[in-house]
């Protein structure tokens, strides 16, 4: 039997005092639980929609390999959300506030045409403000999000609310 929340390694104060880090590094390294994680959000984001969206919108970084293997399974494209910087050629850009500090993320412009279905897909989904940024952009360029599709979400700390309107999936949730 597979358990992949004991999987997740808590980190006490990382990266500020009073954070516990998520570390999902456990679960990529090990196949097995790797598989029952993509399948488990696979399933998740069959249910939230049957309208067929047509790409996955990755957050950088941990959402990458999480939203390109479920791209890959589930025969749809995959868009990078990077932060601020790193995408060459036009950009749409939206800044956010995080548990701890704030950022920015970018997506070019080419790879979102009007009328794209998408879902964003993201390791953790926290205040929700990295999640509701990432659906801005997707908006900006005239696509839709279809839904969101998450690891692991702190319930504690309500993102679901910021999100108010989408359909939301996470994996598991934690409370502390
Ligand atoms: P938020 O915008 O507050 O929902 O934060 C979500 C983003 O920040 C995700 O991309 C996560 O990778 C990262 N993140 C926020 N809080 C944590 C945490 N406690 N553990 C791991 N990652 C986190």
């Amino acid at each position: 039997m597979v358990d992949l929340k004991s999987y997740i390694r808590e980190v006490p104060d990382f990266p500020t005092p009073g954070v516990s880090f998520k570390d999902i590094g456990p679960i990529l390294a090990s196949p097995q639980h790797f598989q029952k994680a993509i399948n488990g959000m696979t399933v998740g984001l069959c249910m939230l929609s049957d309208k067929g969206a047509s790409k996955i919108v990755a957050i950088e970084s941990r959402g990458f390999p999480l939203g390109g293997t479920i791209a890959y399974k589930m025969c749809v494209g995959l868009v990078l959300a990077r932060k601020k910087g790193k995408l060459p050629g036009k950009t749409v850009i939206a800044s956010y506030a995080l548990e701890y500090g704030s950022a920015s993320l970018e997506i070019q412009d080419s790879v979102i045409s009007k009328g794209d279905r998408v879902w964003v897909v993201d390791d953790v989904l926290a205040t929700g403000g990295t999640a509701f940024a990432t659906a801005e952009l997707v908006c900006q360029l005239g696509g839709v999000v279809d839904g969101f599709a998450f690891l692991l979400e702190l319930s504690f700390l309500h993102g679901r609310e910021k999100l108010k309107g989408y359909d939301v999936f996470s994996l598991m949730s934690f409370d502390t």
